[in-house]
């Protein structure tokens, strides 16, 4: 492998805005992972089949096939061959999210693309278990986290800004529950690699943050 940076955290912890910044400066491919568990989701929600019966998801596993490609940059997901992503944002497709990805088949079907995918090229890739399972020799594995006020009020600014009317403590609860759900899962759950640098970004801006990053990067 080469020197691939990996990011894990929580939700709303900054990952993608940071990650695409790190990328842009250094010339890494930034590939982020949590689209693709987004992708099946919506196919779940799509199809109607309902996320808490792991059974169905499996099943309906065997009619997906997810793939990156990249336009102008910028990360393409695609599942069975149609460009989703104007569809995979919403809170509902990340909840959704966050149920299947506690799936075995469904992590299998996605760990090998994403092993693939750095191997072809550097890479900064942001997920929950890039650190612990999908780049265990990663040159660099960062942390990412902040507290769940700054990361509820974070997201809040964000869907007001598209114009979205929204209620932060219910953002809140989501953000909690999440996190609740990723870090207690059996398989793959989220949690700090030994040997990931832990970056608390609750009072950091973007800038700091990215160039935190990048000398630590610089350092290896
Ligand atoms: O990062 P994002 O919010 O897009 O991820 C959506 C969900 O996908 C997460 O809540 C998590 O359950 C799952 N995920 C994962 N492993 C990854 C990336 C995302 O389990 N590497």
């Amino acid at each position: 492998m080469g020197k691939n940076i990996a990011v894990d955290g929580p939700a709303g912890a900054g990952k993608s805005t940071i990650a695409k910044k790190v990328a842009a400066k250094l010339g890494l491919i930034y590939v982020d992972t949590g689209a693709m568990y987004r992708a099946i989701a919506l196919y779940m929600i799509r199809n109607h089949v309902d996320g808490q019966k792991e059974d169905a998801v499996n099943e309906a596993c065997e009619h997906i096939e997810v793939s990156i490609q990249y336009v102008d940059g910028e990360q393409q997901v695609l599942l069975n061959g149609e460009n989703v992503n104007g569809y995979i944002r919403k809170e509902e497709v990340g909840n959704m999210a966050s149920v299947t990805s506690s799936y075995p088949k469904v992590r299998a079907m996605l760990l090998d693309a994403q092993q693939e995918l750095a191997r072809k090229q550097d890479v900064i890739m942001d997920g929950r278990d890039i650190g612990t399972c999908v780049l265990p020799d990663a040159a660099l594995k960062i942390y990412l986290t902040a507290s769940v006020e700054t990361r509820a009020k974070r997201r809040y600014d964000e869907l007001v800004e598209k114009g979205a009317s929204c209620d932060i403590k219910e953002i809140e609860k989501d953000i909690e529950q999440r996190d609740y759900q990723d870090m207690n899962r059996k398989i793959s759950p989220l949690k700090q690699a030994e040997d990931a640098v832990l970056v608390d970004s609750s009072d950091m801006s973007i800038d700091e943050v990215t160039n935190t990053i990048i000398q630590y990067y610089q350092e290896r």
